[in-house]
């Protein structure tokens, strides 16, 4: 039976209902301890498309098992960043159709270095957000047909992980914005830091 990590985990939820269950249905890193409701994070304040802004009050839980506490945000909030899921989709999505970050940092509004960053970051674990979409795509819809490559390793990670949001609405309805499914779907990694060495 596993435990809660030592480190706090920010724990991605699609609604503010689901955040304030915080039963144990709520899925949690590898731990089954009951998570009580623990306060709140401090505010964050977000950038989203077309100039305007978000704010988000995340809810602490805490694992009565292991009293690890934890914060469930928003999967519209993409954890340590300014901008919105949508907003960076809206980027990576650009990106994979050959403009540059500069290009896509003017016309969003957005620092170029920000966009490069998250081009980076994505374009390092591709291969695995292409497999995480495929396999969600299939499972999601067994009768869909192979995902057709979209000419880079960038590409084919947005069109599987776009895929596997569009079954996700196909089989259990519009749950959420699509780019706050793809970020359940990639497990809160699409802009983890890369892995040194
Ligand atoms: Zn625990």
């Amino acid at each position: 039976m596993g435990r809660c990590e030592k480190e706090p985990a920010v724990i991605l939820v699609l609604d503010q209902a689901q955040a304030d269950l915080a039963g144990p249905e709520l899925t949690r890193p590898n731990c089954p301890g009951r998570l009580r409701r623990w306060g709140f994070a401090r505010i964050r304040s977000l950038r989203s498309s077309a100039g305007g802004r978000v704010w988000l009050r995340p809810r602490r839980v805490r694992c009565a098992r292991c009293r690890v506490s934890h914060v469930l945000l928003h999967a519209l909030a993409p954890p340590h960043r300014a901008h919105t899921i949508d907003l960076v989709g809206q980027a990576l999505l650009a990106s994979a159709s050959g403009h540059s970050h500069r290009a896509i940092g003017a016309a969003l509004g957005i620092p170029a270095d920000t966009v490069r960053d998250w081009i980076r970051r994505v374009r390092a674990r591709a291969e695995w957000l292409r497999v995480q979409g495929t396999i969600a795509a299939h499972t999601l819809d067994p009768m869909l047909r192979e995902i057709a490559p979209a000419g880079s390793a960038l590409a084919d990670a947005m069109s599987a992980l776009a895929a596997a949001a569009a079954a996700s609405v196909r089989r259990l309805g519009p749950t959420a914005p699509p780019w706050q499914i793809i970020a359940m779907i990639s497990r809160r990694q699409l802009l983890a830091p890369m892995r040194s060495g």
